[in-house]
């Protein structure tokens, strides 16, 4: 049933081995210029971890540390035992890199592979990758996972919808992996070829990358006729591979022989209560070349409670929420533009797409929702529009309290991208 023994760990099994690789981590992080500095100052060494639970004692590590070190204070290796780099797409800041050595790049291919059949993929599935290679994870990290696998594996790419689905049809493709942005961009696009998505032969889509809500997910079941898992990860954590929905679809396996996830509070760094919303913070068990202790990740969520139907017992985090610096304060209102989506995504008039734009004009702050409404809505007349548009205005007040300006326009008409959707334009 379960690709690796490890899969299948009790929650003791999985803590004594967390201890032993806490403390080998600890030990090789020593090694390089970074941690060497700063497990010294903190006086802390791999002698003084007896359980998971002193991870608490060591020193956190930040984005902005990464971005000190860059480009090779963190490494416990010589470069020339380096094989690839990879580097965060850089949504929120300048890059930072992060280094693998062979068996780091086999460590994450083997568990991108887990990840893929614990979502039903199989060797006899082909797979098609429709996000962007290049330095971004999700192209060679879940790459090398579907052929580790031992999918047929199609590097398509991001974009050239055309070439999309000339691939999915001639080589029958039944698993993709697909941002949710460019899922649904890409579901429009078929239909406006005469296409209907679900005639497609996917059965499986992995959704991830990019914050999406449920109704995200369902959106894209339903047009594709598939099944659609979260995938989560991030290139400090190696990339994709690191949390990853099961059949059951109820919240995201996080392999902790791999890691070890805390969940804190963002302001006191304090750990949560049990269930609770904060800050993912983790630290690699088996990477060498570039082990990262209590990296904080800035993602918002929590743990799920109970256990899982899939007889699996490694915690379950829920659907990111947001990143900490995604908040926006809006006239003095504190607002996530997941709780947007949320709303969005519920209306079926409302298309694949749509925009946060915030503006300024003097002391007045305007607030701008503009949004995609499907073709069929499109042509309703002007008193419909103006109905639906106080609709989603008065929806949105609801859930964030404040009202903004709504503006419906044409599907196609809003910027997409093949990367990771760009939610929020601040003008301010
Ligand atoms: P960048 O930080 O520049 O976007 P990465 O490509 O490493 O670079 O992106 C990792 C980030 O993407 C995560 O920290 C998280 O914010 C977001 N992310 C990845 N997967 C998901 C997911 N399934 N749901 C929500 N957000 C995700
Ligand atoms: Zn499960």
């Amino acid at each position: 049933m379960f690709l690796h023994a490890e899969e299948g760990l009790s929650r003791d099994e999985i803590r004594s081995l967390q201890t032993q690789r806490l403390r080998e981590t600890v030990a090789r992080a020593a090694r390089s210029p970074f941690y060497g500095k700063v497990l010294d100052e903190a006086g802390i060494s791999a002698d003084d971890i007896s359980s998971p639970n002193d991870i608490a004692r060591l020193p956190l590590t930040t984005k902005q540390d990464l971005r000190e070190c860059y480009p090779y204070g963190m490494l416990t290796v010589e470069v020339d035992e380096l094989v690839r780099l990879h580097a965060s797409s850089g949504t929120t800041g300048s890059p930072t890199a992060v280094l693998y050595t062979h068996k780091d790049l086999d460590t994450w291919a083997s568990l991108m592979a887990r990840c893929l059949h614990m979502a039903g993929v199989r060797p006899s599935d082909i797979f098609q990758n429709m996000s962007g290679y290049g330095l971004f994870t999700g192209g060679l990290g879940i790459h090398y996972g579907a052929e580790k696998l031992g999918c047929l594996t199609i590097p398509a790419g991001a974009g050239n919808s055309r070439r999309q689905v000339k691939l999915l049809r001639d080589f029958n493709v039944t698993c993709a992996h697909i941002i949710p942005s460019y899922a649904l961009y890409f579901a429009e696009f078929l239909q406006a070829e005469g296409i209907d998505p679900a005639s497609l032969p996917l059965r499986i889509a992995l959704i991830g990358a990019e914050p999406h809500t449920e109704e995200i997910r369902r959106r894209i079941e339903d047009l594709f006729a598939c099944k659609a898992y979260n995938s989560y990860g991030l290139s400090e954590m190696n990339g994709p591979g690191v949390a990853f929905e099961c059949e059951e679809q109820c919240g995201m396996h996080l392999w902790e022989d791999a890691y070890i996830a805390e969940i804190l509070n963002p302001e006191t760094l304090e750990p949560v209560s049990e269930g609770e919303i904060g800050e993912l913070v983790m630290t690699t068990l088996s990477r060498d070349g570039m082990p990262l202790i209590r990296y904080r990740t800035r993602d918002l969520t929590r743990f799920l409670p109970g256990e899982c139907a899939c007889g699996r017992v490694h915690r379950r985090l829920d659907r990111i929420a947001g990143r900490s610096d995604d908040m926006l304060i809006i006239k003095g209102v504190n607002i996530y533009p997941m709780q947007v989506e949320q709303v969005l995504m519920g209306m079926s008039e409302v298309g694949g797409n749509y925009l946060i734009e915030l503006t300024r004009q003097g002391t007045r702050e305007d607030f701008t929702v503009k949004v995609e409404i499907t073709d069929d809505y499109f042509v309703e007349d002007m008193r419909a529009l103006t109905g639906l548009q106080k609709r989603i205005a008065s929806r949105l007040r609801d859930e964030i309290l404040i009202t903004p300006r709504v503006e419906l326009v044409q599907r196609g008409h809003l910027p997409a991208g093949e990367g990771k959707a760009q939610r929020v334009r601040d003008l301010r």
